[in-house]
């Protein structure tokens, strides 16, 4: 299969793309994809914290692009799952300190050994968004329901468009169902009245997130949660499979559940 790659990003900060990336990544390297998670927001070094492997660094994407190392040195393999890979960033550089060129350089070095490539990036409207999204081909855009990141999602989908990513798919992050019943919060299909992408999966609020990000274990690693079933569902999507979006009301029989389900797509 040839390598695809792919930018993970958004208009607001904060919204969770280091969050999909990782989990996403594990999440394909699960189905037996060998995937690399490459950390491209330079300055904030998350993605190895969240993917639980910041004790392995011994080098970084910086040493690679300053000749201080090869390529495959900065690769750390995943012990629990054998063909996940992730190549961590620099904390102590600015956001410019990667290139676009340098960028392309690494993903097409990169590509011919593995099917996926993904790369965390900065949010759009920073420095070093478009160096990080310089190496991909395609996009996913993360955003919370909130108007303010709905509308800065928007900006960054024309700006994706402008640099060829194709396709762009949007990931809506965050959803409280309860919230939306009661009309606090936007449904998924008002955010994707605004947008105009097709939608590859929504993401609950849900704790369990902030326990594995604290513990450096992708959610697939532990007991099912529907976030972690969400981010499964992304992956096989991301993947062509045709999968139903899941219900995110819980416990709910009979007819308004499925009118419910009708409307509320996880
Ligand atoms: P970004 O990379 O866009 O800045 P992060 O992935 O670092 O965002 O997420 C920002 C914060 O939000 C983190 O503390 C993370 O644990 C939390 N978070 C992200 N997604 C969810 C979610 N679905 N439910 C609960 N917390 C979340
Ligand atoms: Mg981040």
């Amino acid at each position: 299969m040839k390598c695809r790659t792919i930018v993970i990003t958004s208009g607001k900060g904060g919204v969770g793309k280091t969050t999909a990336t990782a989990n996403i990544a594990a999440a394909l390297a699960q189905s037996g994809y060998k995937v690399v998670a490459v950390d491209g927001d330079v300055g904030l070094r998350n993605l190895d914290v969240i993917m639980g492997l910041e004790n392995r660094i011994v080098y970084t994407l910086i040493d690679v692009i300053e000749g201080n190392c090869r390529l495959n040195q900065a690769l750390i393999r995943d012990k629990r799952l054998d063909s996940l890979y992730m190549i961590p960033t620099a904390q102590s550089k600015t956001k410019d300190a990667v290139s676009a060129e340098q960028m392309e350089k690494i993903c097409a070095d990169l590509a011919p050994d593995f099917d996926f490539i993904l790369i965390d990036s900065p949010a759009g409207i920073e420095a070093g968004f478009r160096n990080a999204a310089a190496g991909a081909a395609e996009a996913l855009v993360v955003t919370t329901p909130e108007v303010s990141a709905v509308r800065d999602a928007d900006r960054i989908i024309g700006l994706l468009e402008s640099m060829g990513k194709s396709p762009i798919k949007l990931i809506v992050n965050r959803i409280r169902p309860e919230m939306v019943k009661r009309g606090e919060m936007l449904s998924v299909d008002d955010v994707l009245d605004i947008l105009a992408v097709d939608l590859v999966g929504v993401i609950p609020d849900d704790k369990s997130i902030i326990t594995s990000a604290n513990s450096g274990e992708p959610l697939i690693f532990s007991a099912a949660t529907k976030a972690g079933e969400a981010f499964k569902n992304i992956s096989k999507r991301i993947c062509g499979e045709r999968v139903p979006f899941m219900d995110l009301f819980d416990n709910d029989g009979g007819v308004w559940a499925s009118i419910r389900r009708f409307f509320s797509k996880g």
